[in-house]
């Protein structure tokens, strides 16, 4: 979750003090990078996925699931086992927000090959292997984007969620201060406590998230909770809404990324734009996050759980109050979708107000930054820096980029745009940042292969996906909804062929803006945008097998590509079942649901059970991943059909 500096954390008085300090060295720090490789080009196409795991236990005997609290120590095992022993170790350990997470990458990234598709998921099952072997009998490695648990809607004094039992403490002094959420759950690593801390300090109050609930049969209305032990939650809490108050609600869920290397920060610009696009389709193409605090919730994706559960701004930021302290008014929480393009071809379709820190913006264009640059990082520096170390307040800005992350590591949008880091061989970066993590990893897989691939033909067909920023941002509101993936409309862009000479040729004739808003885009259900339709749109599958057919690719990775491809075909027209969809329909049919929203402990204990059986390949599940997938995988031929 991003930079892991050693040392003591600074009280939020004292962080806020160096607020400027950070920003000021953080500048120089990314102006020392940019002018060292702002000329860099022919690095190579590289990319990585990164996973994240939850560590559970299952009591058979009281049906019952909890969450581990021993993530640090299987990290610090599987790191001494796995990289520090052998720098090639094939499997790459980081530390996540719960203390019930952890994160896995490849230990080297993919190279450009076609031929290394077919390692993604080897690569995967190697992971979850490695960390299951360090686990007991009862216990389980578990890919789920956002743990339903029924426990951790009770009150004070209730049983846990978590393994050992831990009460929630809300009063002044700890983290969360949460009704709900132990702090002993979140990472032991003081980055995590002292994020979580000083947001709440910065803020002024608890953050708040409030998830509409889905309205079953029996599910009272209006849905109402009452806090009365608590001012802020009776305050915050919304009439048929569930309620929560910590970050670790939105923190302590689960995503799959991806990020690649470009070739040039040309390159990476233009990447970063064009994916921007797919944020919210691929994310409601993932979707598999409807339950939160223990009820049915009428969303399917953490995203917007996530925006307020690090939602740090002031009440005169979030223009509740009239700016009195604060500089700035803020339209979005750190963790959002982007607020600006970066490629030249994006600037007309740059419609959404930015705010900058001017100065940042002056001293950036002085330094030779262009426009489009310059406002995408004097954006991210409107924020102030969360956490800072005692220890690693005075840097050599030359050689070190701690304050630079500082702040870049905290804008956690649906995509990052990445700079290499000082004095390394890496090239510029842009990460995918949208997908929820899928139960299994042939799902995982084909997630990341079709967005890696989409890559490729992006860069290889100068494909163009730009439309209004604005737009996007709507489809990221759309795509959460319960079902968006089968129910809503997207917009997206008509002729995807049209100015795409992006890259080399500069962006053809300026249209004004009225002009794009009739004739550019459109909307399209996921359906239309993925597998095509006739007269309407060409479809990205469609695409991505023309691609393939050109392509010369050994016979397995060919059957793996092409199943994995029918995955998300088949997700996008509905075939098969989203997670999140599949997840609702267990819960509506287990024996103990009341048709009341609420999920209870033997109901989220049956639902973890059955992942875990799902992933581990001991049950088949048709709905989810079709008939089979893994048998076609062995038996296919180059002559399978591509559909
Ligand atoms: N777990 C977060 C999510 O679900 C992402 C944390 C990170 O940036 O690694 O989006
Ligand atoms: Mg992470």
């Amino acid at each position: 979750m991003g930079l892991l500096s050693q040392g003591s954390p600074l009280s939020w008085e004292e962080t806020q003090r160096h607020a400027d300090h950070v920003r000021r060295h953080g500048i120089l720090q990314f102006l020392h990078i940019y002018h060292a490789v702002k000329d860099r080009h022919k690095d190579v196409l590289k990319w990585g996925d990164e996973v994240e795991y939850m560590l559970v236990s299952f009591d058979h005997e009281n049906k019952r699931v909890q969450l581990i609290l021993s993530g640090e120590e299987i990290l610090e095992t599987l790191q001494e086992q796995g990289e520090r022993t052998n720098p090639n170790h094939p499997t790459l350990w980081r530390p996540e927000y719960g203390s019930y997470m952890i994160e896995g990458t490849p230990g080297q990234p993919y190279g450009g090959t076609m031929s290394e598709f077919n390692t993604v998921e080897d690569n995967m099952r190697k992971r979850r292997k490695e960390a299951t072997s360090l686990l007991e009998g009862h216990q389980a490695l578990c890919t789920i984007t956002s743990f339903p648990s029924s426990s951790i809607c009770c009150r004070l004094g209730c049983p846990g969620f978590t393994l050992p039992e831990f009460k929630p403490n809300p009063v002044e002094g700890g983290a969360s201060k949460s009704l709900f959420f132990p702090d002993e759950a979140i990472n032991k690593h003081p980055r995590f406590s002292t994020l979580t801390r000083n947001i709440r300090h910065r803020r002024g109050e608890k953050v708040v998230i409030n998830v509409p609930i889905f309205k079953d049969k029996n599910t009272p209305s209006p849905f109402i909770e009452t806090f009365p032990e608590d001012d802020e939650a009776a305050k915050a809490s919304k009439p048929d809404h569930v309620y929560m108050d910590a970050m670790g609600f939105g923190m302590g869920n689960c995503c799959l990324q991806v990020t690649f290397q470009a070739c040039s920060i040309a390159e990476a610009r233009y990447l970063y734009d064009q994916l921007a696009t797919i944020c919210p389709i691929v994310m409601a193409l993932s979707a598999a996050s409807p339950f939160y605090r223990g009820h049915v919730s009428d969303i399917d994706c953490r995203w917007g759980v996530i925006s307020a559960s690090v939602d740090d701004r002031t009440r005169e930021e979030r223009g509740l109050e009239p700016l009195k302290k604060n500089k700035y008014r803020i339209s979005k929480s750190r963790y959002d979708s982007i607020d600006s393009y970066l490629s030249e071809c994006g600037e007309k379709y740059n419609d959404i107000d930015l705010t900058i820190d001017k100065e940042i913006y002056e001293q950036l264009l002085r330094e030779g930054l262009d426009h489009l640059l310059a406002q995408h990082v004097a954006h991210l520096f409107i924020r102030d820096p969360l956490t800072l170390f005692e220890e690693k307040i005075h840097l050599d800005d030359a050689n070190e980029s701690d304050h630079f992350e500082n702040i870049q590591s905290t804008n956690w949008q649906t995509m990052r745009f990445k700079p290499p880091p000082p004095n390394s061989d890496i090239g510029w970066r842009v990460e995918f940042r949208p997908m929820e993590v899928q139960l299994t990893d042939f799902e995982n897989s084909a997630y990341v292969v079709f967005v890696v691939l989409l890559t490729r033909v992006i860069l290889s067909y100068k494909l163009d996906f730009l439309i209004p920023l604005s737009k996007v941002d709507e489809n990221m509101k759309v795509a959460q909804k319960r079902d968006a993936v089968l129910q809503e409309m997207f917009y997206f862009r008509k002729d995807i062929c049209k100015g795409g000479n992006a890259v080399v040729d500069g962006c053809g004739k300026a249209q004004s803006s009225t002009e794009l808003a009739t004739e550019e885009y459109t909307l399209m259900s996921i359906n239309t945008i993925i597998n095509g339709k006739e007269g309407v749109f060409p479809g990205l599958i469609p695409i991505l097998n023309s691609y393939l057919e050109n392509m010369e690719v050994d016979v397995d990775t060919r059957c793996s590509i092409l199943n994995y491809l029918k995955l998300i075909k088949k997700r996008a027209s509905g075939e098969l079942m989203t997670v999140a969809r599949w997840m609702r329909e267990f819960i509506a049919n287990h024996p103990d649901y009341k048709q009341d929203s609420v999920i209870t402990d033997e109901m989220n204990y049956s639902l973890i059970f059955k992942c875990n059986q799902i992933a581990n390949e001991l049950c088949e599940c048709p709905e989810l991943l079709g008939p089979a997938f893994r048998k076609v995988k062995y038996s296919g031929s180059k002559t399978e059909s591509s559909n």
